[in-house]
């Protein structure tokens, strides 16, 4: 062999070595990636700190004083994902308003929408209220998002397949606590209440069929995985009950929680808060860690009142992703006499005003 050849040879092994020394040197810290989730749930068109029915600012609800939090949250750590968990569309006059009497223009996205891209939600579950409009709307109101927007258990009766998106598997380059990138496959899939059936008989009957949450999760969760998602996380548009399973439960998250491959899961659809007291004496459920059946979970009340946060701890060993902790809390925009604790975030409120006025206005002229 030629001496250069050797030489380089040589500078190559002492590269090698010197790097799996400092490798050595951190075995706890390699592949150990902190993942924060964020949630909000049941925002029911909730954009403004704004009660239409009082006229007059309520401190307690709006998204413009959430995304303050979002953005607290998001700079506090390196790598975090933001999800909604449905029903978003309906709810208050502004989603009344836009949904039955303005329509969404061509061309135009809806204000939720709109925001959601503006704060950039990595994905979005569609809850039960976004069918009281009709598919037609919800249709067109969706094209309007730039993340996917997602549910498992809607199956179109015509193709006897997922309506929606049933879930998306997100890469996303993560940094452990050296410093280190991964590049990290996030699952997300999302469920809803079977009950749209009865609730929706109208809108939906003939077009769609709603499947069972939990047989729906435990036929397409092996999929995810075998898809090559690391991680899995539910947005569970679905809330806390630890009565006895049937096909027919409407509030699922227990059993939820229970399914192997499932890492997280994001409730909603009861406007409860967990971790939260009301859950103190629950079986299987710590609310001070925020986890039931050892799984992180949260649910973030409704109208953007608070953020949910879970806080995963992951680590690659053998080539294989694992959560080694997960924790959940949420946060309040207020205080318990109403009092904010947060700012409106000011872009946003700019982006969704008009709309606001226009309903503001409306409701003037109906002398309301
Ligand atoms: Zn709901």
């Amino acid at each position: 062999m030629h001496k250069k050849t050797l030489l380089i040879l040589f500078l190559l092994f002492l590269s090698q070595t010197s790097f799996l020394s400092i490798a050595e040197s951190t075995p706890n810290q390699q592949g150990v990636v902190d993942l924060r989730i964020l949630e909000t749930t049941d925002l029911h068109a909730s954009l403004i700190n704004y009660d239409y029915y009082q006229t007059k600012a309520d401190n307690r609800i709006g998204l413009v004083k959430t995304a303050t939090l979002i953005r607290t949250a998001r700079n506090e750590v390196q790598n975090s994902l933001l999800f909604d968990d449905g029903d978003h569309l309906k709810g208050n006059p502004l989603g009344e308003y836009l949904a039955r009497i303005r329509g969404i223009h061509r061309g135009k996205i809806h204000p939720v929408y709109r925001a959601f891209n503006f704060l950039d939600y990595d994905a979005v579950a569609i809850g039960n209220h976004e069918f009281n409009y009709g598919l037609d709307f919800l249709n067109a109101a969706i094209k309007g998002a730039k993340m996917p927007v997602i549910n498992a258990n809607v199956f179109s009766v015509k193709k006897n397949k997922p309506y929606f998106t049933p879930y998306v598997i997100l890469k996303r380059n993560v940094v452990d606590q050296t410093g280190r990138k991964h590049e990290l496959k996030i699952g997300v899939i999302s469920f809803m209440p079977t009950q749209i059936m009865k609730w929706d008989k109208a809108n939906l009957e003939g077009k769609i069929t709603a499947k069972p949450i939990v047989d729906t999760a435990k036929e397409f969760i092996p999929i995810m995985k075998s898809k090559g998602a690391d991680i899995i996380v539910a947005l569970a548009h679905t809330g806390i009950s630890y009565e006895p399973y049937n096909a027919e439960s409407e509030n699922v998250v227990y059993y939820l929680s229970k399914i192997p491959g499932i890492d997280a899961v994001l409730a909603g659809h009861s406007h409860s808060v967990f971790p939260g007291p009301v859950y103190k004496n629950s079986p299987h459920t710590n609310i001070k860690m925020g986890q039931i059946n050892g799984k992180p979970v949260v649910m973030a009340g409704a109208f953007g009142s608070r953020l949910g946060i879970i806080d995963l701890r992951i680590q690659k060993s053998n080539g294989t992703w694992r959560v080694v902790k997960g924790t959940s809390l949420t946060r309040p925009i207020a205080d318990e006499s109403g009092n904010p604790l947060v700012r409106k975030d000011k872009g946003l409120y700019k982006l969704v005003k008009p709309e606001h006025q226009e309903t503001v206005d409306f409701i003037k002229k109906l002398g309301l």
